[in-house]
């Protein structure tokens, strides 16, 4: 008899098949080894530390345990979009990713593979090729996981960059249906930062190990930004590297019905700046923001290396 899934905070109890596939929409069930992948790609649109110059190896995994509503990527995380691998195979797919010379492998929205994904990374780290030029390994998330989980992984995952959503539990529970959202995401973070505490970049400025925190900044709720910032002060978290960003995007039918009207509109540039001012005001020392411009050309999020300091507001240092 199959065993019921709890291995997210949505702990649904599904069996993960396909006439009780999960809340993540997994048809895969425990410990059968399979995963339903949507690409593996190089990506070249993330952070500076891990994109670079010859990008990141992204494996972004179908389905997802939060599934806001304003997803830029809802074919993939709300309609699984993608193909059903067996663990061989996608250590094989993993391996073409690598022989491309990527930076490192992004294990994109992940967490409801959590409970198989330690012994794929397991077999890479054993196999030759990985072994002649190992890369370190993100898990790169949206911050809705158990402590559980985070801690199974600490000896698999080098670093951590997950998004940090929503701090309001009616704006949590209206966008993702995930009223725990902060109480959950807030304890995987301070989980990830007590694991990886030192953020290590190398000579080339790539990350190495450590915490990244990710930030997307919505339309009308720059105040609710505010707040996960004060959390984030408030625990001494004002030295991580701290990741906002703007490329907030309508996505069709957001918006509908009223409830939640601002997300029809794009972020403007008021609101931005106002949380940017807030984290500098924090105390945050290593604050990562976009251009504007990235919110016009679809999910090509634009870092263009500029990171802001209490010394020079806005003033590239790299
Ligand atoms: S990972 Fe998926 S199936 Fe498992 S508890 Fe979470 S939503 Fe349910």
């Amino acid at each position: 008899m199959l065993e019921g899934c709890l291995l997210c905070p949505r702990r649904c109890g599904a069996t993960r098949t396909t006439a009780d596939p999960g809340r993540c929409g997994s048809e895969e069930p425990l410990q059968s080894g399979l995963f339903r992948v949507a690409s593996l790609m190089r990506h070249c649109w993330e952070e500076p530390c891990i994109s670079g110059s010859d990008g990141s190896g992204a494996v972004f995994f179908s389905g997802c345990a939060l599934g806001c509503c304003f997803c830029q990527n809802s074919s993939i995380s709300h309609a699984r979009q993608g193909i059903t691998m067996t663990e061989s195979e996608l250590i094989e797919a993993i391996f073409k990713l690598h022989a491309q010379g990527v930076h490192n492998l992004n294990l994109v929205t992940a967490s409801h593979y959590a409970d198989r994904l330690p012994q794929l990374i397991s077999r890479i780290k054993n196999d030759m090729r990985w072994q002649q030029r190992p890369i370190p390994i993100i898990w790169n998330s949206s911050g809705y996981e158990t402590r559980e989980s985070v801690i199974a992984l600490a000896n698999h995952v080098d670093v951590w960059p997950p998004d940090f959503k929503f701090f309001d539990q009616q704006l949590a529970k209206a966008l993702a249906d995930a009223p725990d959202y902060f109480s959950v995401a807030s304890q995987a973070i301070l989980t990830m930062h007590a694991l990886q505490p030192k953020l290590i970049l190398n000579e080339d400025g790539m990350v190495q190990h450590g915490l990244i925190i990710r930030h997307l900044v919505l339309p009308g709720h720059w105040r609710d930004s505010c707040r996960l910032l004060d959390y984030l002060a408030e625990h001494k978290l004002n030295d991580v590297l701290l990741s906002l960003m703007c490329q907030y995007t309508p996505q069709p039918g957001i918006g509908q019905p009223s409830a939640n009207p601002e997300l029809k509109r794009r972020l403007t540039t008021f609101e931005y700046r106002k949380v940017i001012d807030y984290a500098l005001d924090l105390g945050f020392t290593r604050v990562l923001g976009q251009n504007r411009g990235s919110a016009d050309a679809a999910y090509t999020p634009d870092f263009s290396s500029v990171w802001l300091n209490p010394e020079g507001r806005g003033t590239p240092e790299r």
